[in-house]
């Protein structure tokens, strides 16, 4: 694993954490990107999800924490080649 130095404080998980690395807040949030429509906002004004906004690079984190707003970013999996014996 190659941890870069900018990157000490980021959060990754597999999947979407129940509770915030950081605050220990069961208030993990899925963010949405692109261009909102009316349900979506909806379902931010509910605290359900939080927006990312329309830019999407390829390293955009996946959940949000409602209470201290820390980042979560998706674990990539890189799937090398597996030799059978
Ligand atoms: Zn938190």
């Amino acid at each position: 694993m190659i941890l870069k130095k900018s990157d000490m404080e980021r959060i990754t998980s597999k999947r979407k954490p129940r509770k915030c690395a950081k605050c220990g807040l069961p208030k993990i949030v899925k963010i949405m990107y692109g261009y909102p429509s009316e349900d979506a906002f909806k379902t931010v004004e509910e605290g359900k999800i939080v927006l990312g906004g329309c830019c999407i690079t390829n390293d955009d984190p996946s959940w949000q924490c409602a209470g201290c707003g820390v980042k979560i970013y998706k674990e990539k999996q890189i799937y090398g080649k597996i030799r059978h014996k």
